[in-house]
């Protein structure tokens, strides 16, 4: 609670929106995101869902923080959910619309690739395919910045298979 940083009368609940019209009296103190924190965790983004919330770039999920602010940042993080979230991440990086400042967009765009690669490889597709996926990856996933930059075509899709790239 502590670190909450939020006192709010009226005013401030107005501006919210909130379902709840609760009278200044009763209502709790609610808590804010602050941005501040995505320093601190860099899973945290700003959440789409509203100031109450948090959006958690390895859970892909949205959690509440209005009761306990950094805390339940900190209760998120010793999830279970995230723990795990956290260890399936190790293994294949999740190709998240929010890419965290700490993530490098490049890594995960090369790990598209490769695995695009791979998968032409295995399956014994033409590499030919590849020029056309690579067109049309950004028109299948229009939120994710890693589609936009996502470049293997069939030259470069040949790269890596070799191994020359
Ligand atoms: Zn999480």
């Amino acid at each position: 609670m502590e670190d909450c940083g939020v006192s709010r009368g009226l005013q401030n609940r107005k501006m919210d929106g909130g379902e709840e019209d609760i009278p200044s009296k009763k209502a709790k103190r609610l808590c804010k995101y602050r941005e501040k924190w995505e320093k601190e965790f860099n899973f945290l983004k700003k959440s789409r869902v509203g100031h109450g919330h948090a959006f958690c770039t390895i859970c892909s999920c949205d959690f509440s923080v209005s009761h306990g602010g950094r805390t339940d940042v900190t209760q998120h993080k010793r999830s279970a959910k995230h723990k795990r979230g956290l260890e399936a991440q190790k293994h294949a990086p999740v190709m998240s619309a929010f890419v965290t400042r700490n993530t490098t967009e490049a890594d995960q765009v090369r790990n598209a690739e490769v695995k695009m690669a791979m998968l032409c490889a295995k399956h014994n597709i033409s590499f030919t395919f590849c020029d056309d996926f690579k067109k049309c990856v950004a028109d299948m996933f229009p939120d994710s910045a890693i589609a936009r930059k996502y470049s293997a075509g069939k030259t470069k899709t040949t790269q890596i298979v070799k191994g020359d790239d």
